[in-house]
């Protein structure tokens, strides 16, 4: 397809002249916390795993999770900093082996800042069926061609060498199921990283139930998902996570401790 035949979206088509806030300028660990707690809220994480971490621009150290604590339990002051090659520098908790993940992956991808990984269950389910799910639904838009399968499962992957190798199988995308296991999504900003985690749960079990019904999907246009996919990311990421982080917050404002 030419360039000339790509529908536009996003920005340069429309652009709000005012957005609702957050309402409260938040530190870094509060934002963490708030994501954690949002997600765990609309079923992204299986108890008590998964990760996210943020490397902001510039900067060696990233913040995550700790080891043990549910992501709905948690506040800020639970967020911990680990340096480059995993190590914690801040923090009153352990994390994840698993962190090698996030490390390799900020490694390798200036445009990873935020690296979020869960095992959500529509998610888990078409990664059984070792493909990834047909976009059928204009939100989908937002995963066209930024999305990969790694079909073998290969069990934990807890050193670096490991998590280099899965870094390199994903190569650009934003967007990675793992056969077996689960989900790995990227983004610059918190808000983009969590707009797609929070959106791919939803795309997933709307491709399982279409599925279901034995008939075909109408197929969508890609010039117009492109379009699309330029107005996810570039209006709704922003205020989905203000809207995210305002009920988040109304709902428990411990959150922020
Ligand atoms: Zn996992």
């Amino acid at each position: 397809m030419s360039v000339g035949e790509v529908r536009q979206g996003g920005l340069k088509v429309w652009s709000p002249s005012v957005t609702p806030p957050i309402g409260v300028d938040l530190t870094e660990e509060q934002a963490l916390a708030v994501a954690f707690r949002h997600l765990a809220s609309i079923g992204f994480a299986e108890n008590m795993a998964g990760h996210i971490t943020w490397q902001p621009e510039g900067r060696t150290e990233m913040l995550v999770n700790p080891w043990g604590l549910w992501w709905q339990e948690l506040t800020a002051s639970d967020i911990c900093v680990v340096d480059e090659n995993a190590h914690v520098v801040r923090g009153r908790w352990d994390v994840t082996p698993a962190i090698h993940i996030h490390t390799e992956l900020h490694r390798m991808r200036d445009d990873a800042r935020v690296v979020i990984h869960n095992h959500p269950y529509y998610v888990s389910l078409i990664a059984a069926l070792g493909k990834l799910p047909d976009l059928v639904h204009q939100t989908g838009s937002l995963f066209l061609d930024d999305m990969r399968f790694v079909e073998t499962y290969d069990g934990e992957v807890d050193s670096a060498p490991r998590a280099r190798e899965l870094a390199e199988r994903i190569g650009d995308a934003n967007l990675t199921i793992l056969a077996n296991h689960g989900v790995i999504t990227t983004g610059g900003t918190v808000a983009e990283a969590v707009y797609r985690a929070a959106s791919i749960d939803r795309v997933c079990k709307l491709a399982y139930q279409v599925m279901l019904t034995g008939q075909q999907p109408t197929e969508m246009n890609r010039s117009d998902m492109y379009g699309m996919k330029a107005s996810l990311i570039e209006r709704a990421a922003d205020v989905y996570w203000a809207g995210a982080a305002r009920m988040t917050i109304k709902a428990d404002p411990e959150v922020l401790n």
